[in-house]
């Protein structure tokens, strides 16, 4: 069987889609960090993360498909409250 250069950029770019979607959900299911509903709202986390992952809501809160699980939040956190999922 003979595969033409179509077929095979074809299935390449097929192969790179899927493992995109694979890869983010790996990042939001298993490697994110969530903040737990202790958060006081200190803010102390929001500067000290490295990709701008964590945003003020009624508490703080982190986006999952950013967060590159690196713990420097859960470093400076007083109540101990982001945590690894
Ligand atoms: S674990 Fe790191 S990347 Fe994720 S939210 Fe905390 S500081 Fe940001
Ligand atoms: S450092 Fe802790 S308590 Fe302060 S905003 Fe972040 S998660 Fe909430």
């Amino acid at each position: 069987m003979i595969i033409s250069d179509n077929h095979l950029a074809k299935v390449k770019k097929q192969y790179l889609k899927k493992k995109r979607k694979i890869d983010k959900n790996i990042r939001r299911y298993i490697m994110a960090y969530v903040i737990k509903d202790t958060c006081i709202a200190c803010g102390a986390c929001e500067p000290e993360c490295p990709v701008n992952a964590i945003t003020e809501g009624d508490i703080f809160v982190i986006d999952a498909e950013k967060c590159i699980d690196c713990g420097a939040c859960e470093s400076v956190c007083p109540v101990g409250a982001p945590e690894a999922k």
